[in-house]
């Protein structure tokens, strides 16, 4: 690798965080000593109707598998998230909503957002939503889906956020799988100035299930666009919630109560119906998002993920709630209506926090620094990325362009399964390396493994795992605990197993180098994605690059890498060696592509990642059998991929 630029602690951040490095050691530490007494303390972050006095039963052996936390502790999140900051902050906006058009805006107060919820949640119960019941929630980013969120955490209701952007098979099977008698909806949704009709796709999901549980459609209605309407089952929201109650006491739950289900991204298979349940995953939650995010009184907070994912449940909703925090909600697509929107609504608000994904922040380099530079950003002090990894120069110019190097990014590494932030940097108190998730969270126990399961030590690369439980772990895949047992839990003895794999450099920092399933090995060398393509991206007009392996007579696999330049650039051979040449100064000569074809696009999940899945069937040239796509973002690009695939 080339040398490697290490950021050190930004000293006016660290002037004011939560921990220095010092202390976060010392933390850790202790943490990891003594884990009853951390969780025991920590879990005071939130509130409890009725105190814990049991902090953790967990058995991480497949024959007995079985996670509780805080177990005889008894409370209700949406009264984490609203009633306890009554008192003290009523008319603070919780809530900013920033539409689609620029011009729409709104502030919700936690005054309005406690009246909002308990109307919502006393219309639920008239249509016989009961506690422990699955409500599937499909809705654009507007406020009404937190609304609807914490409506249903009020009333013991187990929550099931299907992505606005997914077809109406998608929606069936998981209103199927959930057992969901109400589905929540808009009429229609609005991104990037156009609509989709999601109210249609309720209609047609209906359609498609057989003996269907599916009795109460609710509807926001958010364009008044033209929907078919069915007596008796659809109920516009305005009529339901406008003459029901503000008032509607909250549900009492045991801690391992369900509070959610939510279905992974689906990068490589079908979507798992992953279950949180409510104290572990509050106080998950909650904590990581204070530190992690350095949340301080005041600070205007946004993340840019959409609730169908579960960055969207943890960091736009139940993390920052719970903290009392301003969180702002953002209905379109950060190109429309053009490159600068993201910065603009940084302008606008005085944003402190920006959380994103790598994709975007791929997608908005691809327009070049002048729509980034022509706005201010003078608010920001923390920037943050999550969902894969960050190529370093990506980081770079999140750092340097965005940040103006005036930010430290948080580059969290974690998953719908972890409920929070596993993998992370904490502001003020990690020196930062471009590229690296850094150092585990407080009570976080990482490691790597060989494949047989043996643990490496010191600097090494190998599978992601983790040897202890924490708080916001999930407890199960819903209605499938084998599925459970078996994807986490059966690989690796007593570990839980993420599925990615990583290598741990001489600062015992972690980086992520892919996913378990996309290694390549040639000549017998395991070589990660991530770092293969991070170095095609340096070339200058590279915006985007993924590589997969396919079958080689000799190599056993080589290298194939789908390229993607920046807006107005052509490929061409010389450009194929140049390419190749990067790689191979800046890995080695084992790193150089076989192949490399240039695509102006790339099949990713609807939450952005790239499915390696699919290249590699491209690049093998199996096209018949394409797996699980059913949350790919543009089925589209397969055809184009597999018709300009390159053959040796
Ligand atoms: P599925 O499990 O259905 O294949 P998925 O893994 O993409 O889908 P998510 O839970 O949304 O579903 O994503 C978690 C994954 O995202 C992680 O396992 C990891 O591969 C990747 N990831 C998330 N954050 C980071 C990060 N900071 N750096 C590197 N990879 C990341
Ligand atoms: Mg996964």
């Amino acid at each position: 690798m080339n040398t490697l630029q290490i950021y050190n602690v930004d000293e006016n951040v660290a002037s004011n965080a939560w921990v220095d490095h010092e202390r976060y050691l010392t933390l850790y530490q202790q943490s990891i000593d003594n884990p009853e007494a951390f969780w025991r303390e920590q879990g005071k972050c939130i509130n409890w109707i009725k105190p814990y006095t049991q902090i953790r039963d967990v058995d991480f052996n497949y024959d007995n598998l079985h996670i509780r936390w805080y177990y005889d502790g008894t409370l209700n999140a949406c009264a984490n998230c609203i009633d306890r900051h009554l008192p003290t902050r009523a008319h603070q906006t919780a809530i900013i909503w920033e539409g689609d058009n620029p011009s729409d805006e709104a502030y919700i107060t936690y005054q309005v957002l406690y009246e909002k919820v308990c109307q919502f949640a006393n219309a639920l119960k008239k249509l016989g939503v009961k506690k422990s019941d699955v409500v599937t929630i499909y809705m654009p980013m507007i406020p009404e889906a937190a609304y609807a969120m914490l409506a249903c955490a009020r009333i013991g209701a187990i929550h099931s956020v299907v992505f606005g952007g997914f077809s109406s098979e998608a929606l069936a099977n998981r209103i199927d799988n959930g057992l969901s008698r109400v589905v929540i909806t808009a009429d229609e949704s609005v991104r990037g100035g156009k609509r989709t009709p999601l109210k249609e796709n309720v209609n047609t999901a209906a359609k498609l299930l057989k003996e269907t549980t599916l009795d109460s459609v609710i509807v926001v209605k958010r364009t008044g666009g033209d929907i078919h309407w069915e007596e008796g089952r659809d109920y516009w929201y305005d009529d339901l919630v406008n003459n029901a109650s503000l008032d509607c006491p909250c549900e009492e739950m045991d801690a391992e109560d369900p509070l959610f289900i939510l279905y992974t991204s689906g990068s490589t298979g079908k979507p798992k119906g992953v279950l949180h349940t409510t104290g572990g995953y509050m106080v998950y939650a909650s904590l990581t998002y204070r530190y992690v995010f350095d949340y301080h009184e005041g600070d205007i907070y946004w993340c840019t993920a959409d609730v169908g994912w579960i960055t969207g449940h943890s960091y736009v909703v139940f993390g920052p709630l719970a903290n009392g925090a301003t969180t702002l909600m953002f209905e379109g697509t950060p190109t429309y209506p053009d490159a600068s929107r993201c910065w603009q609504i940084v302008d606008k608000y005085k944003v402190n926090i920006f959380y994103t994904a790598p994709t975007a922040i791929r997608a908005l380099m691809r327009f070049g620094d002048e729509p980034v530079k022509k706005t201010s950003r003078q608010s920001l002090k923390l920037l943050g990325t999550v969902g894969e990894p960050i190529n370093p120069n990506a980081w770079e110019w999140y750092y340097n362009i965005v940040g103006k190097q005036q930010c430290p990014i948080v580059d969290t590494w974690w998953q719908t399964e972890t409920g929070g932030i596993l993998l992370t940097p904490l502001p003020g108190a990690t020196n930062l390396k471009p590229g690296s998730a850094t150092l585990p969270f407080f009570g976080i126990e990482p490691a790597l493994v060989d494949d047989k399961g043996s643990i490496l030590q010191d600097t090494a690369e190998g599978n992601l795992v983790f040897l202890n439980s924490w708080p916001g772990q999930m407890r199960t895949v819903y209605q499938h605990h084998e599925r459970f047992r078996n994807t986490y839990f059966s690989n690796f003895k007593n570990m839980f197993m993420t599925g990615d794999r990583a290598r741990r450099d001489e600062d015992g920092y972690y980086w992520i180098t892919g996913r378990v399933d996309d290694v390549i090995n040639v000549s017998g060398h395991r070589l990660g994605t991530a770092e293969i393509e991070s170095a095609l991206v340096k070339h200058e007009i590279v915006a985007e690059a993924a590589v997969v392996g396919f079958p080689h007579d000799i190599k056993g696999q080589g290298i194939y890498a789908f390229v993607i330049l920046v807006v107005g650039k052509e490929g061409s051979k010389a450009l194929c060696e140049e390419l190749k040449l990067m790689a191979r100064q800046e890995i080695g000569p084992i790193a150089v592509p076989d192949i490399i074809q240039f695509t102006p696009g790339l099949p990713k999940t609807r939450s952005g990642k790239i499915m390696r899945r699919i290249l590699r069937k491209v690049a093998s040239g199996e096209f018949d059998d394409l797996g699980d796509i059913s949350t790919l973002a543009d089925p589209t690009i397969v055809e184009s991929l597999t018709l300009n695939r390159v053959i040796k």
